[in-house]
Order: structure tokens, then sequence, then C-alpha cells
């Protein structure tokens, strides 16, 4: 299985992948036959996965997308990595995303662009564009992804693939590269709910090396999230937000998306009309609080303790600011810059306290629909298909934009889901595919991969 993508893997043109070591994997897959043959194996026991490079691996490098990282090996595994090893799982090699997951069509990487998988002249989206484009081309059955405002669910919608950003806190962070670290979700991008619903078993958990780990006490116990795959849908009460289907929603999303809502309801569901009213709010202060995290986390990387130094410089400051000013592209430096000043003194009550209070808001109108409305809240996961490639690559506001109806989910740490429900229409009538979102109250993973299953 393992040679069988790494042959894929090299024949393609994807750029996908940014490292391969083909003898560490077919090392890995013997040692995986061996359990197999011992009688020792779980279920994803030789099972291949594909690792975005932001989580750290022992004896692979970890560039998370960045020069400033270019030739870094990390002396661990971070916790996801180790536990899909410990279930005998076989890396086939790291994948490609925007650096630093600062992105929405993965044309922020030091390492080129992915191409999306359905049509070559599309972006495959972001963050975690290797991630799905890699699932979807079937260079692997299966990658981690991360979600900070979205990296998770907008490449699987464009690339016609299937991932979930759980709960805030219950994967843990150890080892992921932070980019703004109370939004940070790992997540597995897969086929189908069903094979997301077998990584999350080994996935999510409580970790005592990361700080904001969700602990056991918290609610965050070890499931089988394929328990209640097969469950019936009815009785389901689909919450369908009017912000989510306003003007700037592409018709052939919008199609896609509401004849996905119509097959629910011939599942046995209802659809409730709801109300999320912040959430236009939620691009000024995601594009605030993030920014101001990542400000703060990339201060570590100095010249002097990761990565790439500058060659010649006259003195430390000079040091610093040659060693940052080669090793971080544009959209990086324009966070940086973004969040430090926020964080100012003078302006750190007027943007990013604002942030902070409207973000609670923003979970508010969440809760608010969960106590009465309805179970979990469907619409689109981005307001069109994926994009020419190029097409915006230079223009950050447009990016931020498409990432409407993603952010509030993260903000309030909610799960949130997305299916392949369609196509859209791309450049010369190549098909671009549509995701569904799908959004659930803290803890509800089982019951998003259960309705996600049922569609699929
Ligand atoms: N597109 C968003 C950003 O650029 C989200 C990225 C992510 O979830 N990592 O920040």
């Amino acid at each position: 299985l393992a040679s069988h993508y790494l042959g894929r893997i090299e024949a393609s043109s994807h750029n996908a992948f940014l490292h391969l070591d083909r003898e560490r994997t077919l090392a890995q897959a013997a040692s995986a036959d061996a359990r197999i043959a011992a009688g020792t194996a779980g279920p994803l026991t030789g099972v291949p996965i594909a690792h975005k490079d932001i989580f750290v691996t022992r004896g692979w490098r970890t560039t998370v997308g960045s020069k400033m990282l270019a030739n870094y090996e990390s002396p661990f595994d971070a916790t996801v990595v180790d536990r899909f090893s410990k279930a005998g799982m076989v890396t086939l090699g790291k994948v490609n995303l925007d650096e630093f997951a600062m992105g929405s069509a993965n044309e922020n990487s030091a390492f080129g662009p992915v191409k999306n998988p359905w049509d070559p002249l599309a972006v495959p989206g972001g963050s975690s564009g290797g991630s799905a484009a890699a699932v979807a081309a079937r260079l692997a059955p299966a990658a981690t992804a991360t979600d900070t405002g979205g990296s998770i669910r907008q490449p699987a919608a464009f690339c016609g693939v299937t991932g979930i950003k759980p709960t805030y806190g219950r994967v843990s962070r150890f080892g992921m590269i932070a980019f703004a670290s109370s939004l940070d979700q790992g997540g597995p991008i897969a086929q189908t709910a069903e094979d997301c619903a077998l990584l999350l078993n080994d996935m999510i958990g409580f970790d005592e090396r990361d700080s904001t780990s969700l602990t056991v006490e918290q609610g965050n116990v070890a499931e089988d999230y394929t328990r209640d795959l097969n469950k019936p849908l009815n009785g389901l009460r689909i919450g369908v937000p009017k912000e989510y289907f306003g003007e700037g929603l592409a018709s052939d999303v919008e199609s896609a998306v509401r004849a996905a809502l119509e097959q629910f309801v011939k599942l046995g569901a209802t659809l409730v009309d709801i109300s999320l009213p912040k959430t236009a709010l939620s691009i000024p202060t995601y594009y605030i609080i993030a920014p101001a995290e990542a400000s703060s986390n990339l201060s570590r990387f100095d010249g002097v303790r990761y990565g790439h130094r500058a060659s010649e410089y006259k003195d430390l400051q000079d040091m610093y600011r040659k060693t940052r000013a080669e090793g971080f592209g544009r959209e990086v430096q324009r966070r940086i810059m973004v969040g430090t000043y926020v964080l100012c003194h003078g302006y750190y009550d007027a943007y990013y306290v604002q942030a902070q209070k409207i973000r609670r808001l923003i979970a508010d109108d969440f809760q608010a629909a969960f106590a009465d409305k309805c179970d979990v809240i469907m619409g689109p996961v981005a307001p069109t298909v994926a994009w020419d490639l190029g097409s915006k690559a230079n223009d950050p506001v447009a990016n931020y934009l498409a990432d409407i109806f993603t952010l509030s989910t993260s903000l309030a740490g909610l799960p949130g889901m997305s299916i392949p429900c369609g196509f859209g229409a791309g450049e010369k009538n190549a098909k671009r595919p549509v995701g569904l979102q799908i959004i659930g109250n803290y803890f509800a993973e089982a019951k998003l991969l259960n309705i996600a299953h049922q569609y699929q």
C-alpha cells in the first residue's frame, strides 16, 4: 500500500508533497506488516498518512512552508504524529501549506503553490492545501491538517474531500507549530466521514504537554467516533443561518448547498431558519486576534534559536532584521506588523480588547441558536468555488473576505466539518467542488460525523 501511494506521489505534479523519504516510509510499512502478522494490529495499522508540514516530525524536515525553517528538523514528534505512529500508521511524507498556515489558497507557501486536482488552473484552498489535494488526488488515503480560521474545512471543500475541525482543545497542539494559539486546532482530512471518524479515534485526547488541552474532567474523554455513524437522522433540527445565504454567495454554491439541505429533509431532518447576527464581524475580529497571537508566537524566530540566520550583519539588531526579512514571506510579515500594531500601547484597547469582546458575542450567537432552535447548523464553507491560481495572489483582503463562513466557528471554538456536496462551474467548464459546512455544539464531533455519514 505504501509503495503504491509513493509511486503515485512521485508521478504527480500537484506540488502537494514537500518531503518524501521512501526508505523511512517502507521501513514503517514493514513494521506495520510485522504487527499485522503478529496479530497486534489496530484498525489503522499499515494505513498510510500524509502529515501537514506544520506538525513536527523526528527524521523528516518540518518547514511550515517557510524559508525560515527550510532546513529545520525537530528532535521530537508532535503528539498527533506520535499517536498515529503508535497506531501503526505509515508516514508517506510532509505536505505543502501556506507559510505558517496563513492563507486561504496555498499560494503563500515558500515552496510554490499546490494545484487543485480537479482543475489545475484552480487553487486547492488553504492553508491545508497540500493535505486536501493529496487526498483528492489519491496520493494519500488520509492527511493531518490544522484549522485556525477554516484551514481544514475550506481546502476540503475546494478539493471535494471531507475534513473535520474538532472542538478547540480536543486535539493536542504539542508539536504543531503555533500560528494563533487560541484558535489553532488539528484535525483529519480524508475521503469520507467514516475515515475521519477512525482517524479522530486516535487523534483526540488530553495531552499534558499542551496547556490548552481539554482534560477528561472537562469532557475530553476517549470516544469511538464510528459508534453513531449509522444512527438515523429523524427529528434532527438543522439551523440554516440567513447570514450564510446573503449577498456575495455565488449561485452555483448556493444551489449545491440548498440541494444538500433538501437531501437532509428526505433523511428525516427539519430545516429551521436561524440568525447568527455577528457573522460579518468575524472577519475584522479574526484578522485582529490571529495576527496579534501570530506576532507574539513568531517572535521566537530570531535567527538564534531556530532556523534561518542572515549570513552578513553588523550587530544583533541588524541580524534580527535581516534574518526575519529574508526568512518570512510577505503575508507573514504583514500579519506580524498588523499584530504588533494592534497590541501596542495606545491601540490595544481600541483593537485587541474590542476584538476579544466581539469574539464572545460571536460565541453567544451560536449558543443562542443551539439553546432552543437547532441541533446543528449548516451552510456553505466558502462563498465561491476554488478561484483561479494567481487571481487573488496579490490581494490579501480578497483572501480574508473569502473566510467569512469559517471564521466564526473558529472564534467560538466549535467543531465544524466540510463534506462534498456537488460542483460549481470553473473556467472552461471544469468542475470545481462545493463543500457543505456542518457546525455543532462543543463536543458534538460524533454527531457531525453521523450526519455526514448518512449523507455520504
Ligand atoms: N485563511 C485564514 C488565514 O489566513 C485561516 C487559515 C487557517 O485556518 N490556518 O488566517
